[in-house]
């Protein structure tokens, strides 16, 4: 998948459109999820334009790859999810529904989550 400069992350990047931020550095931005899945729901995401975390890890920088990393992690720990337990997911490509083509790490929390992941058969 390329990346596509005008997906609604880099829009949000960019200031175009608002966002409820929960985290900003250097390298990252924390926002509330527009249709949350669970009483907590936020998605961490790199400043830098990367589809997936293939993408991610093929291409950016040392200090990028620490700071998205350092940041889902701060996230975390600001918003109190470690006591309770959280979950982190990031959907890739077509079999996982992933919607906006720039990486995305969901943290959900609040509440139980239930199974990891709804059994697929094949
Ligand atoms: P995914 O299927 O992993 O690509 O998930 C994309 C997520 O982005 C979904 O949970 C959407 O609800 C969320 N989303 C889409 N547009 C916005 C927006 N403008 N602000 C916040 N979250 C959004």
């Amino acid at each position: 998948m390329a990346y596509d400069p005008q997906n609604v992350f880099a829009r949000i990047l960019r200031g175009e459109i608002p966002c409820r931020k929960v985290y900003e550095d250097e390298w990252s931005l924390a926002f509330h999820d527009i249709n949350p899945l669970a009483p907590v729901h936020v998605l961490v995401i790199p400043k830098g334009p990367y589809v997936s975390m293939a993408d991610f890890t093929a291409k950016a920088s040392d200090a990028e790859l620490a700071g998205f990393f350092r940041a889902v992690g701060q996230v975390a720990r600001d918003l109190g999810l470690e006591e309770g337990g959280y979950r982190m997911l990031a959907n890739t490509g077509a079999a996982a529904n992933q919607e906006v083509p720039h990486l995305h790490v969901h943290l959900f929390a609040g509440a139980p989550l239930g199974p990891m992941l709804k059994k697929v058969v094949v």
